[in-house]
């Protein structure tokens, strides 16, 4: 197989960099991105703000502890949008292959590109170049054979940066990197891999793919294919997002009656994430994995989508109704999603429902 060259370009502290462009009162300062309120998360952090350990997707009211002197900005996601938009037609100057993961996140396949630069460093460089020049805001790039490692790689100089693994880095890079830094892996799995002696990328390389797979399933495989580096996945250009979801493993296992404080701020959560999303979610869902590992899920298409956080959030916790079990079932893990995205204008929905 050919070599690829994939670039992932990650704006910097994307909706608090665009507000302190736009107002010069903000510059310098600690800025945090969110609606005020007790559920509230935050949606962006300055870097002046991430000095005091304010990071995205935390409780507003952690970071408000944080970092007091902070000034607040609500979200303004159609300014936003507006910029991104921007910053994908520098993108669609080099490649038509540009896939967007968020509003300041995409992958690019710069295997061939528009322009006749002869590498894909250079494109990075330009396109970084022009997002400055143009836009006045900070960029960082990864340019790597794959889509994994070019993630890695963008966050690897960040703020501004430019990080680049040929091909035959490839190994050097990744055999000293801990397990956590590849996709998927989080504090539970990570723990489960440290249990069988891989805390670093090298020493999972270790393991048997056997081995990986009767502990992970088909993720171990993943796994094993990711410590080797490889990623076969494409570039997908304007891959319409499925779903929205997060999902929290307790410390310990817990009835269904205690799992609402988790729910509400898994919900607030996914509520943020899709308001990067230009089209509208129709179905809530509710996922619980038992103790005994047997995943749950229950789903609600409202008749109208849901329209605020409060609403989705209500959706979830009566989801619970809906789960059949006994009071003595105790849960590790609960989950929210929203799933079922179409176009604010699609009303096939509504006619459907007439029907
Ligand atoms: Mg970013």
């Amino acid at each position: 197989m050919s070599v690829r060259k994939i670039v992932h370009i990650d704006m910097d502290a994307f909706y608090a960099s665009v507000e302190q462009r736009d107002d010069a009162r903000l510059r310098g300062k600690p800025v945090v991105v969110a609606w005020r309120g007790n559920r509230s998360v935050v949606c962006a952090a300055s870097y002046e703000a991430r000095r005091f350990g304010v990071r995205s997707a935390m409780p507003a009211v952690r970071a408000e502890r944080l970092c007091p002197e902070a000034i607040f900005v609500p979200p303004d996601f159609p300014r936003y949008r507006a910029v991104s938009r921007m910053v994908r037609e520098i993108f669609q100057e080099h490649t038509d292959l540009v896939e967007p993961l968020s509003l300041d996140e995409a992958y690019l396949d710069l295997t061939e590109n528009k322009t006749g630069l002869l590498t894909a460093t250079r494109v990075a460089r330009a396109i970084r170049e022009r997002i400055r020049q143009e836009l006045q805001l900070t960029a960082s790039a990864g340019v790597a054979p794959n889509k994994f490692l070019a993630k890695i790689a963008s966050d690897w100089r960040k703020p501004d940066g430019l990080f680049v693994i040929q091909p035959d880095e490839v190994d050097p890079f990744l055999r000293p990197l801990p397990v956590e830094r590849l996709p998927g892996v989080g504090k539970v799995t990570a723990e489960r891999l440290k249990q069988i002696g891989a805390q670093t990328v090298g020493e999972l390389r270790g393991l048997e793919m056997a081995t990986l797979e009767g502990q992970f399933g088909r993720y171990g495989v993943r796994l094993y294919e990711l410590s080797r580096g490889v990623d076969h996945s494409k570039v997908v250009p304007n891959r319409p997002t499925q779903s929205v979801s997060a999902e929290d493993t307790f410390e310990r296992d817990m009835p269904l009656s205690e799992t609402g404080p988790v729910i509400c701020r898994l919900a607030e959560k996914v509520w943020s994430a899709s308001r990067n999303e230009s089209r509208t979610a129709r179905t809530v869902v509710l996922k619980l994995k038992t103790s005994e590992f047997n995943i749950l899920t229950r789903s609600y298409t409202p008749p109208s989508p849901p329209a605020s956080c409060e609403e989705l959030t209500q959706i979830a916790l009566s989801l619970r109704e809906r789960i059949g079990l006994g009071v003595q079932q105790r849960f590790r893990l609960v989950g929210v999603g929203l799933t079922n995205f179409r176009e604010p204008e699609d009303t096939s929905w509504q006619s459907a429902l007439f029907n």
